[in-house]
């Protein structure tokens, strides 16, 4: 049988939890009343798709995710639209991108169209948490783990996928604020051949140190690539974006940057808008000459979370202000756009809304 004629048992709990004030929504500090389990062993592959009511695991202490971390996960949204439905933006590319992080981590595959069966149901039984307030949104977080108790390095032989949702409040509260960020020279995220391709929690811990030892006010660190600390590869856990002298660059995926599904959009989008797009190598060297010559007119990370987020200032050999500290126009527009079409405000050219 394969996944998509599984069914998935549904076993709703008896009473809700409470949920958050609307004013008091911590982005991933609460989670709904359900979530959706299945199960992974060699001779039965994926089975047993179900969704039960939120609860803590029980789990082997030796199970290999403990030791050796092999585990991926994803991250998209649920937003409510005018009509009080819940609409995805692009999930296909997450699940898309979950197989090839499994690839990577040696984790048999999943059904890609089952798996948007799942976050749909599970989503529409808990569809009573997606906050309606302006900017809110359900965040919806696929994961999976190995599960095999053996204390060995090898791939496991049991896995558990899991989804949970969390209602998150907007990520900002007054408007898209520019935010200042630190080229990072001493630790790198990835190098090429690494995991950086892939969604993995290593990626994840690997990264907290520089941002432990970043000034204060650094909002997130700049990553260059790990060989030649040359180019500029992400920013904190977002994808990048230069606007010089009217031409917007981001690092072309070269096997240690995340495909950002916003990052996708946002080539899309300014395609779209007959706004010059390149993805190339770019080096600090290369920003830095173009701020001495006042072409560096933009720079802002993108990514799921805060969807946009213009860089006002950017710390290389000196601080270099990047339009005046402000908003940019391409920024601003891509924000505002992609909010437009992922809360169905405006007409979805590209059917990107599931
Ligand atoms: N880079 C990294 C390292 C990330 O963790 C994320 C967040 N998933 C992104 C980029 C942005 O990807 P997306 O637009 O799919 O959220």
């Amino acid at each position: 049988m394969t996944n998509e004629q599984q069914s998935i048992r549904v076993n709703l709990c008896s009473s809700g939890k409470e949920k958050p004030q609307a004013d008091q929504l911590a982005f991933g500090r609460s989670f709904t009343d359900h979530m959706f389990v299945m199960d992974y062993t060699e001779d039965e592959g994926w089975h047993e798709a179900r969704i039960v009511p939120y609860a803590p695991l029980m789990i082997d202490p030796s199970a290999m995710v403990f030791h050796y971390s092999q585990s991926v996960f994803e991250g998209l949204k649920a937003y409510l639209n005018d009509d009080g439905e819940a609409q995805l933006f692009r999930p296909q590319r997450n699940f898309k991108r979950m197989n090839h992080s499994n690839d990577r981590l040696c984790i048999p595959p999943i059904d890609e169209t089952f798996a948007l069966k799942a976050v749909k149901q599970l989503v529409s039984i808990d569809k009573d948490w997606i906050p309606q307030a302006e900017g809110t949104s359900l965040y919806i977080r696929p994961f999976i783990i190995s599960t095999e108790p053996f204390i060995g390095v090898a791939p496991s032989r049991h896995y558990q996928f899991m989804i949970i949702l969390s209602p998150v409040g907007a990520y900002y509260e007054e408007g898209i604020n520019p935010i200042k960020i630190a080229v990072e020279n001493d630790y790198v995220r990835t190098v090429k051949g690494g995991t950086g391709e892939a969604k993995t929690g290593g990626n994840y811990a690997a990264s907290l140190k520089a941002q432990e030892m970043a000034e204060e006010g650094i909002a997130q660190v700049l990553w260059l690539d790990g060989v030649e600390r040359r180019y500029v590869e992400e920013v904190g856990s977002m994808n990048i974006f230069f606007k010089i002298n009217g031409q917007v660059i981001t690092p072309a995926l070269n096997g240690s940057i995340l495909d950002g599904v916003t990052r996708n959009s946002v080539i899309r989008l300014l395609q779209h808008w007959n706004v010059p797009v390149e993805e190339r190598k770019i080096s600090m060297d290369e920003i830095y000459q173009a701020y001495q010559e006042g072409t560096l007119e933009e720079a802002f990370g993108a990514g799921t979370a805060a969807v946009i987020s213009p860089i006002g200032q950017l710390v290389w050999q000196e601080h270099m202000e990047i339009n005046d500290g402000q908003t940019g126009a391409i920024a601003k527009s891509l924000y505002d756009t992609l909010t437009a079409i992922q809360y169905g405000k405006i007409p979805d050219p590209f059917n990107w809304i599931e």
